[in-house]
């Protein structure tokens, strides 16, 4: 006997990286952000936490989108906000992609895409990255005039952390005009262009974002995106039929006051960033092949030594970094970019590592 229906059997869920509860672990495994959130977000959280909570929350964030408005320069009814990016990319999927045809995803790209896709019985069509595990502009031209459901792109992708330039996500958005191209700028913060300038002249764009990476709030789960009002109302019609409120009083109040902090935001920002170009260079001082970032992680493979035993000697040292035991990249590490002390430490680990 099963209470399960028979679809939940053809699931894939998504594994998330470990989040344990290891004291002195040096935490390079999920791309968080290394460094605390603006004081002034924490203000705000505990503000909220004090006038209201008996309260439901506004169910369409209007202060909140009103704020991420702004920072785009676009109009409030060009964003959709919800829990997390997680949760705008499976709503977006639902809204754009049941189709009846496959959706095009490159073949390494940030995994969840497929767990989705499962769980919304959306065929997929894997697109080859090309041997420098860069987005094959080429091989997605091929697919103009055939039936696709969209595209789905991570700039700068993931695991890789190697960003397409703005024009090249404009010929993407061109291949498929009567398709939705959904851009997912987790990391963009970190030295990507972004496309929410592309929005207004390719309704066909959806952008999305995330309070998780550069702006240090993983823990709040706010997400959003950037498209056309017609996009924007499809978005919300789905999140109306799952859930009015996904996020709290809480997170409302927090992402507002994370995009009044502009100046901590670019401190932090360019912290994260100058590290990870130093550690670039100390991971090829110790025989690392690593590909150029443009995100908090790198993603770097030693000729010699193999990956997933590398990751697991790290762990004995505590020091956790994400190994993807999946075609074309099972020789790589993902190591998000910490502190300086962190990067440090998972320096000499490694260099322990590479001589034991
Ligand atoms: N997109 C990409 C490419 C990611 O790596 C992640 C983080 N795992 C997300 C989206 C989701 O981020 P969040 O739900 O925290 O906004």
């Amino acid at each position: 006997m099963s209470f399960t229906s028979p679809h939940l059997a053809a699931l894939a869920p998504y594994t998330p990286g470990e989040q344990p509860a290891i004291e002195g672990l040096v935490k390079l495994n999920t791309n968080e952000n290394p460094y605390p959130p603006s004081p002034r977000v924490l203000a705000a959280i505990d503000g909220a936490a004090r006038a209201g909570l008996q309260l439901y929350p506004d169910p369409e964030s209007r202060a909140l989108r009103g704020a991420i408005a702004r920072h785009h320069g676009v109009a409030p009814d060009h964003v959709f906000v919800g829990n997390g990016s997680d949760e705008v990319l499976a709503l977006a999927f639902d809204a754009f992609f049941r189709q009846g045809q496959p959706l095009l995803l490159p073949d390494v790209s940030y995994s969840f895409y497929q767990s989705v896709c499962r769980w919304l019985d959306v065929a997929v069509r894997q697109v080859p990255l090309d041997e420098g595990l860069r987005v094959d502009l080429a091989a997605f031209e091929a697919t103009r005039g055939q039936n696709v459901a969209g595209m789905v792109i991570a700039n700068p992708n993931a695991p890789t952390g190697i960003a397409l330039p703005r024009g090249a996500l404009e010929r993407l958005a061109q291949i498929h005009p009567q398709r939705v191209l959904l851009v997912d700028e987790a990391y963009v913060d970190f030295g990507a262009e972004s496309a929410t300038t592309l929005v207004a002249r390719h309704p066909n764009v959806l952008v999305v974002q995330t309070l998780s990476k550069s702006r240090a709030l993983a823990g709040l789960r706010v997400g959003w995106a950037i498209g056309q009002p017609p996009l924007v109302d499809a978005l919300t019609r789905v999140k109306n039929s799952f859930n009015a409120y996904p996020l709290d009083r809480l997170a409302q109040a927090g992402a507002i006051a994370a995009f009044e902090d502009q100046a901590y935001f670019e401190r932090q920002r360019d912290a994260v960033v100058h590290c990870r170009e130093g550690l670039l260079l100390q991971l090829e001082d110790l025989g690392f092949a690593v590909l150029p970032s443009q995100a908090n992680f790198v993603f770097a493979r030693h000729p010699v030594h193999d990956a997933a035993q590398l990751a697991a000697a790290l762990r004995a040292r505590k020091v956790l970094v994400r190994h993807f035991a999946q075609p074309r990249i099972d020789q790589y590490l993902r190591i998000s970019v910490g502190t300086p002390a962190q990067c440090e430490q998972l320096l000499q680990a490694l260099a322990a590592c590479l001589q034991g």
